[in-house]
């Protein structure tokens, strides 16, 4: 009730949901009945949940932010869903984000941008700013989300809250509306290291619905949190910088957040280490031409007949109705990218771009797993900048897609990521993060250093 009344108070002018649950009180109510009957309850039982729009649920709609998906009611629960609701945790509603993911100020949802809650002016980061926004603004005290290039990390980043990106298969994508299906993991948005490994310990392991599910059994990350806090892991560590990264992208006060950061990482005794990853500059330009053509495949589906809103055009063809409806469904944004995709993946084109960017791809792997062999953790600014005014990007794609610098090589070589908050900027004071990255499978390896940093 508490967040409910809190949602009331703050959600006109935050913008966090896109739908609130109407029967959150009642399954909260469900779970003290059976609390006060000694039945036993799942770990985080009668905990609050705010859920990314872009996974589905049966008992809310699900429009990952888009016109097309409109009211639209999935038959399933997407198995994190699934998964939440079985360790008796309370969905809360359903989070604004970019419309399918596309975007890292939660800018191009159809339904409005959502705010900071630490300047109103400005973005809360995306695509799933609704997240970040929701746990920052005490609307929820945990979050769901999915990070393709960083929508978890990068509004962690700009709200001052943590955010986590699961090693490519760890996490089940299973009723995650896709957007780029190589890239796609979902994971928490929390206050605290050991929330997000609460979280991530109910909704991750293995699920014989998603074919790049990992069948590994992970050690309990809340343990691993636990440890961290506790003890001396700093102790001997080793972090490494990239040396690449260049020192003029980054706004002076996420530069000096981020050293202060590492000053602390060494004052407790980790070991910095300088690597190279030299093709961490090209990231972006293969990220933006691996994504749209995986978008364009998988938005197909929308085609006016299985999935959501249908605008009729009399007399047409069934292409009529399905190019009407696309062209009054998608925002300008999905459009762009579904160009650029389609135009990637043509004939005669396919090797000059696409083909070339999975080389790229693979060469950012090769980069990790030689620093990776000499480091046991990579650190980094979470994104160039605080958060920047709403509207200052919106019609310039290229400055926001440069946004994403930092996040998405991990998503390129699918190892996880966690992005912590590293204190307020000295030149603007608004919640700058340190990105840590692991080798694959790692993921307790972020919660042990995050936990100890924190
Ligand atoms: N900002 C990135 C993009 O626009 C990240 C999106 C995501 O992680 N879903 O593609």
């Amino acid at each position: 009730r508490a967040h409910l009344d809190r949602i009331a108070d703050v959600d006109g002018q935050v913008n966090a949901y896109l739908h609130v649950s109407d029967h959150a009180v009642e399954v909260a109510q469900d779970v003290d009945r059976r609390r006060a009957a000694g039945e036993e309850l799942g770990p985080l039982a009668g905990v609050p949940l705010a859920i990314k729009d872009v996974l589905v649920t049966t008992d809310m709609p699900s429009t990952s932010g888009s016109r097309i998906l409109e009211g639209y009611m999935s038959p399933y629960d997407a198995t994190v869903v699934a998964r939440a609701r079985a360790a008796d945790l309370v969905p809360l509603g359903k989070t604004n984000m970019d419309e399918f993911a596309m975007g890292s100020s939660t800018e191009h949802s159809a339904y409005g941008p959502t705010r900071n809650p630490w300047d109103l002016d400005r973005i809360p980061g995306g695509s799933g700013g609704g997240s970040a926004a929701a746990v920052a603004a005490f609307e929820a005290p945990l979050a769901l989300g999915s990070d393709t290039g960083g929508s978890i990390r990068q509004p962690a980043h700009v709200t001052g809250t943590v955010g986590m990106k699961p090693t490519y298969g760890g996490v089940s994508r299973y009723g995650a509306i896709a957007l780029a299906s190589s890239l796609d993991q979902v994971g928490p948005v929390t206050r605290t290291v050991l929330d997000s490994a609460l979280l991530h310990d109910v909704i991750g392991g293995h699920d014989p619905r998603d074919s790049t599910s990992l069948t590994d059994a992970w050690p309990s990350f809340a343990a691993a949190a636990r440890e961290g806090a506790r003890g001396d892991v700093l102790k001997g560590l080793r972090v490494g910088i990239v040396k690449e990264l260049p020192d003029s992208g980054f706004q002076t006060g996420v530069a000096e957040s981020f050293r202060d950061a590492v000053a602390m990482l060494e004052a407790q005794g980790a070991e910095i280490v300088e690597i190279s990853a030299p093709h961490f500059e090209y990231a972006v330009a293969a990220y933006y031409l691996i994504l749209p053509a995986e978008a364009s495949s998988n938005l197909a589906k929308f085609d006016s007949v299985r999935f959501g809103m249908r605008v009729d055009v009399p007399g047409g063809t069934v292409e009529d109705v399905m190019s009407a409806t696309r062209d009054a469904g998608f925002g300008p944004e999905v459009k762009r990218r579904i160009i650029l995709g389609t135009y990637a993946l043509s004939a005669g084109y396919y090797d000059a771009y696409y083909g070339s960017a999975q080389k790229v791809r693979t060469l950012i792997q090769q980069d990790f797993a030689r620093a990776f062999a000499d480091v046991d953790v990579i650190a980094t600014p979470t994104a160039p900048t605080t958060a920047f005014r709403l509207g200052e990007k919106v019609d310039d794609p290229l400055s926001m897609y440069l946004n994403d610098l930092t996040t998405i090589p991990a998503n390129l070589a699918g190892v996880p990521g966690i992005s912590i908050p590293s204190g307020l900027a000295s030149d603007d004071g608004l919640p700058t993060g340190i990105q840590f990255l692991a080798p694959a499978r790692e993921d307790a390896r972020l919660y042990r250093v995050g936990a100890a940093l924190e």
